[in-house]
């Protein structure tokens, strides 16, 4: 019985091997930063971090997450409600909301227990959730878990949100909650709030984004999609992490008006059911959000990146997509040649990862590369060069 269980998994794991799927996991020794060293001893410029402001690795981020070792210990060995709750945890809380313009947050584990665990307490089944087809997997599982209508619109296709707007209230629903990613992981594609929000008033639905790829990067404070998009106040619920920007260590939340962020404490189940963020992160986090709040100098910094990297590419003869986002796709089309171009750089000494069916569409594959506020000018050149390199070796450039 077992042995042929076991026989099934091989089975799977072959068909994924077959397919060109498999995903390996490389090794870094040492610390997440403008580059990284592997374990062969060789250091690479690493361009696949969410490390946006390059805080996983700052000293003041680092103090402050030693020091809270000292004064608040390794872990709490707890969920929150039970003995879980420390007056960093709280402080964390309330900075987070003020950074974001909202009322009140909820922690979570990881920004995926957060979108898991956001839905299912809020919606019910008078209710509609309209979600657009891009959402991210946690955004996707959390609808999933919870009992309300769904309609999905085709990705960042305005007419069709406005479709499966009429097509919920004319299905009767009490209450409707749209909800996108503020900006898109594949592509950098930042969420059209404007024209969401005004069509949510429209229909009287509630509008939530997920922020993961968004806070401390866009805006002009770094504030997030809402920011940048002039709607600073003005979205119903906002999600995000602690794993990227804000220090890149682990851990989520959940941000808006009071009553929901109440309501996830009372009834929000991977908040009830698993443990608290350790207090190291906390105060890893909080000394995130002062350097942030101080200056927007790593903000700042981050988009002189991105800009110049952006028009560098482009003009070495890359197919990107357009944007100002410091995920930057850049586009070869075929899945072999993503995965020839990336083990190429890596022997150039640049870590850029290869992208393909079915992360994204198939025809579409990329190397997706991310800026940081950790890379000097001299990283963005060096790793130029070296796309510029491979690029004609592969025949992608004449
Ligand atoms: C990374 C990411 C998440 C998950 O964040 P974790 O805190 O690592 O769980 C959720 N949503 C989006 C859009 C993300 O990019």
């Amino acid at each position: 019985m077992s042995a042929a269980f076991f026989q099934h998994l091989q089975e799977q794991l072959q068909g994924i091997h077959d397919a060109g799927l498999y995903k390996s996991e490389r090794i870094i020794v040492g610390t997440q930063d403008a580059t990284v060293r592997l374990a062969d001893g060789r250091e690479v410029i690493n361009l696949c971090a969410n490390n946006y402001l390059g805080l996983a690795n700052h000293p003041a981020v680092v103090e402050a997450a030693a020091s809270a070792l000292r004064t608040h210990g390794y872990g709490m060995g707890s969920v929150r409600f039970i003995c879980g709750t420390q007056d960093l945890h709280k402080q964390l809380e309330a900075r987070l909301s003020a950074f974001l313009g909202t009322e009140d947050t909820i922690l979570y584990a990881a920004a995926f227990d957060a979108n898991a665990g956001l839905f299912e307490p809020l919606l019910a089944e008078q209710d509609a959730v309209i979600s657009d087809e891009l959402n991210h997997a946690s955004i996707i599982d959390g609808i999933r878990l919870c009992k309300a209508r769904r309609y999905r619109y085709r990705h960042d296709d305005m007419e069709d949100l406005e479709r499966c707007l009429a097509r919920a209230r004319a299905d009767g629903a009490r209450f409707g909650l749209v909800f996108t990613d503020g900006v898109f992981s594949m592509d950098g594609t930042v969420a059209r709030l404007e024209r969401m929000r005004a069509l949510c008033d429209a229909y009287g639905a509630l509008l939530g984004i997920d922020e993961c790829h968004a806070t401390g990067v866009l805006g002009a404070r770094g504030r997030g999609t809402h920011e940048h998009g002039g709607l600073f106040g003005q979205v119903d619920i906002i999600t995000g992490t602690l794993g990227k920007a804000l220090g890149g260590a682990s851990g989520g939340f959940t941000s808006g008006r009071r009553e929901v962020i109440e309501l996830l404490r009372q009834r929000s189940r991977p908040y009830l059911f698993s443990n608290t963020v350790a207090p190291s992160i906390v105060a890893g986090s909080i000394a995130a959000l002062d350097l942030l709040e101080a200056s927007t100098g790593l903000r700042d910094r981050l988009e002189r990146n991105t800009r110049w990297f952006r028009r560098a590419i482009a003009e070495a003869g890359f197919d990107i997509r357009p944007g100002e986002h410091p995920i930057v796709p850049i586009l070869v089309q075929e899945a072999g040649l993503a995965q020839s171009l990336s083990a190429r750089l890596l022997e150039l000494g640049v870590y850029a990862v290869g992208f393909f069916h079915p992360v994204v569409p198939r025809g579409q594959a990329r190397i997706r590369v991310q800026m940081s506020a950790a890379h000097d000018i001299h990283h963005l050149q060096a790793a130029v060069d070296a796309f510029v390199r491979a690029g004609h070796e592969l025949g992608l450039l004449p």
